[in-house]
């Protein structure tokens, strides 16, 4: 039988970068079975061998960077500076899901309590068996490995299918961890288009998934997955907002502002998307922004939109904004595809497709605001509460913004440096998603409590 394949592109050369094979029902069937084995394996060799083991990958990797982050360049079009800074950043979550799993999960005596009864208790965390992940292309080691490595270090196997624009980086990951552990197919890629994703999700033998992606089908993953009552933590689209009060360092604040919103050309989940500034600052915050987005440039500061169809969804929200707003920097001429360089609106309605929607490309719109109150509450009205900023000089004043962003992470004068922190959980509210990877939380969602009581 022939098989058929699929290209991966350079999205910035139209090079074929390679050629996959798209992997049908059965090929995924079968990966979940080899996996199914290798998680029985892989669970008996417990806490300290796993470890060591995880090490080792993390070794591979390290020795690999250079060679893998070529492949993220050549498969995304970004720099190959950021591309080899994802790959650092998906190291240290390796890294640290292998040093805590043990102390995390494992097991410890738990005061039952209770009045009267002579009760001892243990609660222990086990892994779950097979975990399906699922995952994008906008950073396709980092993201995929912040579910990867946390379910490896709580003894899971995993079945991954890595983005169809990114396969590639996707079968290297697994095929070096096979360098580290050759014994057992513990870590699999399966590669193909949306419906290899949706075989991974059906299939019973999958005991979760972990999904990153768009909001739309993360509802399409969880409608597979209710048919087994197959746990998802999902991590989907995000709209952050970036708030500028009247105290914020404004050099500070217009550095971060357009990093956060421009790097990776914005096509970041955390990316920042809207800016809300107070009124006292708003002239001086405009000025530094206008100065230093002339120094930006598509195609060396950050590379090419990857996805040909996501030109058409930016190209949709800029036009809107420059009809309905003020455009500062760039407007419709800014779509060169596969290109758009920086674009900031000001004074676009809030019903407008690009404050409402997740624009996913180097664009802003910025706001004026009567107070810091204000930005707030524009800044909740999204439906989307991944990330977010609060830029302010004032801590106390700060942590309270922070605290009432309807967001799982906030970030005070800086921005998404939440995402690269490896002890913090990391995921959304609302539209984007719920769930938690990273972090401590991150190991809980890829394992399951198990209690045991004893009367004495
Ligand atoms: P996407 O939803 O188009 O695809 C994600 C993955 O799902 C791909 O591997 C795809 O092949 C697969 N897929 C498609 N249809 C499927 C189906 N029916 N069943 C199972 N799998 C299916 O998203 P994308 O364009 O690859 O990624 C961009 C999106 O990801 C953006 O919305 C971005 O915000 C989000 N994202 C979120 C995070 C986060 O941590 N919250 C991180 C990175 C990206």
């Amino acid at each position: 039988m022939t098989t058929v394949t699929f290209d991966s592109l350079n999205p910035a050369t139209g090079a074929v970068v390679g050629s996959h094979p798209k992997q049908g029902p059965e090929a995924v069937r079968e990966a979940v079975g080899r996996a199914d084995e290798a998680a029985a394996w892989w669970a008996g060799l417990g806490h300290a061998e796993r470890r060591r083991r995880l090490l080792d990958y993390k070794a591979v990797v390290t020795r690999d960077l250079r060679e893998l982050a070529r492949l993220v360049h050549e498969e995304t079009g970004k720099p190959v500076g950021d591309a080899t800074l994802e790959i650092v950043l998906a190291i240290t979550h390796i890294d640290w899901a292998a040093r805590n799993a043990h102390k995390v999960l494992g097991r410890r005596r738990v005061a039952t309590g209770m009045i009267g009864l002579n009760l001892a208790a243990t609660l222990e965390y086990l892994p779950l068996g097979v975990v399906g992940v699922i995952g994008p292309w906008n950073y396709p080691v980092f993201t995929p490995m912040g579910s990867i490595a946390y379910a490896l270090a709580a003894g899971n196997a995993v079945v991954f299918k890595p983005s169809e624009f990114t396969p590639g980086v996707g079968v290297r990951l697994a095929e070096l961890f096979a360098q580290a552990v050759p014994e057992h197919p513990v870590f699999q890629a399966v590669t193909g288009l949306g419906e290899t994703g949706a075989a991974l999700a059906a299939d019973p033998r999958v005991r979760k998934i972990a999904f990153t992606g768009s909001t739309a089908t993360a509802k399409r993953v969880m409608a597979a997955c209710a048919e087994n009552l197959t746990p998802i933590v999902a991590e989907c689209g995000g709209k952050d907002a970036f708030i500028v009060d009247a105290d914020a360092d404004l050099g500070a604040a217009a550095d971060a502002c357009l990093w956060g919103a421009m790097s990776n050309a914005g096509q970041t989940c955390v990316g920042v998307e809207r800016v809300y500034v107070v009124d006292a600052v708003y002239d001086g915050f405009m000025r530094e922004l206008s100065e230093r987005v002339t120094k930006v440039r598509a195609g060396e500061d950050y590379g090419p939109i990857t996805m040909p169809a996501q030109v058409d969804v930016i190209k949709r929200h800029i036009d809107a904004a420059a009809k309905a707003g003020r455009v500062v920097t760039g407007g419709p001429d800014a779509v060169r595809p596969p290109f758009v360089d920086p674009v900031i609106v000001e004074d676009v309605p809030e019903d407008s497709a690009a404050v409402r929607e997740e624009t996913f490309g180097p664009t802003i719109t910025v706001r004026r605001t009567r107070d810091a109150q204000e930005a707030l509450e524009l800044a909740n009205a999204s439906s989307y509460g991944l990330g977010g900023t609060v830029f302010s000089r004032n801590a106390r004043r700060a942590t309270e913004l922070a605290r009432l962003m309807r967001t799982g992470m906030t970030a005070i004068n800086s921005v998404i440096s939440f995402a690269g922190v490896p002890s913090l959980p990391f995921g959304g509210v609302g539209d984007s998603g719920f769930g938690r990877i990273h972090g401590a939380d991150g190991l809980r969602e890829f394992s399951r409590p198990k209690a045991i009581s004893r009367q004495r």
